[in-house]
């Protein structure tokens, strides 16, 4: 949003004031990075109960010569609440799709969507394009979209599902549990996987109500017929009890960290070199 000039401002609590001045420069700073090359992937492995990779999952970093390492945590919002999601959104898609499309084997390859690129309605055609320019097959890309995209209009959302599923591509709801969604929404809607938010996975040495959340998870996925997937995963005791629960697929440290995909070359079957 523009403000109406410096003078605005001078009423605010200077440490208002400052913080405002901090987020414009972060703003600043953000809409330069895709230019300047600042941003990268990460991909972190989705593994089988067994143990048998599966894809990936892209994570964006952006690196500033001044800033350093800038967490996702901190500028995704500022993105999605400046409108820079919108570019930012579509150089992850299509570099992430690139990458996947120069692989020796098939693997899958998710990639987050914010909340506001959902709701474009361009969306699904910029994903026909992406398919089409890079050559990957539709059904390797995996989109991951939170619970709050069913709270806004439920008709356009359904729509929209229905037109990224006719493409052939999946859907997957991320961190599942953390919002407020009514189970029957879920039945509604064509999602292909749930990812159970990890921290029902951390606190399962804790909390015994998380044993019984990620159960009742694993058993809604089962019934509805979606593939589930644990994410943070970090050790050893996690793994056993998501096994023994008959959870689908893992993500988490333990089986590998978000890295340059070089990390992973010997398991994507890299031969080219970007
Ligand atoms: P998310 O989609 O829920 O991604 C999972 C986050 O958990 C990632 O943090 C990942 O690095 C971290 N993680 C993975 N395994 C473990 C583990 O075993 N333990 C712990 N403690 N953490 C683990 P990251 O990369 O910092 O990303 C944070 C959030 O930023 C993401 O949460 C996602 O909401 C957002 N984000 C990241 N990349 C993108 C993107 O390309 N587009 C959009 N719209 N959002 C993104
Ligand atoms: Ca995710
Ligand atoms: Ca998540
Ligand atoms: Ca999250």
């Amino acid at each position: 949003a523009k403000t109406g000039g410096r003078g605005m401002f001078r009423a605010f609590e200077p440490e208002m004031d400052k913080r405002l001045r901090e987020r414009r420069a972060l703003e600043r700073d953000l809409s330069a990075a895709i230019s300047r090359n600042e941003l990268q992937l990460s991909y972190q492995p989705q593994a089988l109960a067994s143990g048998e990779i599966t894809g990936f999952e892209a994570l964006l970093r952006w690196h500033n010569p001044e800033r350093g390492q800038v967490s996702p945590a901190v500028f995704i919002p500022v993105a999605e609440e400046s409108g820079l999601i919108n570019p930012i959104g579509e150089w992850v898609l299509r570099q992430a799709c690139r990458e996947a499309a120069s692989w020796a084997r098939p693997l899958q390859i998710a990639v987050n969507l914010s909340p506001i690129q959902f709701h474009d309605d361009h969306l699904p055609v910029l994903v026909a394009q992406v398919l089409q320019e890079t050559g990957l097959a539709p059904e390797r890309l995996e989109l991951e979209v939170t619970e709050s995209v069913l709270f806004d209009d439920l008709a356009r959302t359904t729509s929209t599902l229905q037109r990224l599923k006719a493409l052939g591509v999946k859907v997957a709801m991320d961190d599942f549990g953390t919002g407020y969604s009514s189970l029957s929404y879920l039945q509604a809607f064509p999602f292909d996987k749930i990812k159970i938010d990890k921290s029902f996975i951390s606190q399962l040495d804790e909390n015994v109500n998380s044993a019984a959340i990620i159960r009742a998870v694993i058993g809604l996925g089962a019934g509805l017929s979606m593939d589930v997937i644990a994410e943070g995963v970090e050790t050893a005791d996690q793994l056993v009890f998501l096994r023994k629960e008959g959870c689908h697929s893992l993500q988490g440290y333990l089986i590998g960290r978000p890295q340059p995909i070089e990390a992973y070359a010997d398991q994507v079957g890299r031969f080219e070199k970007r």
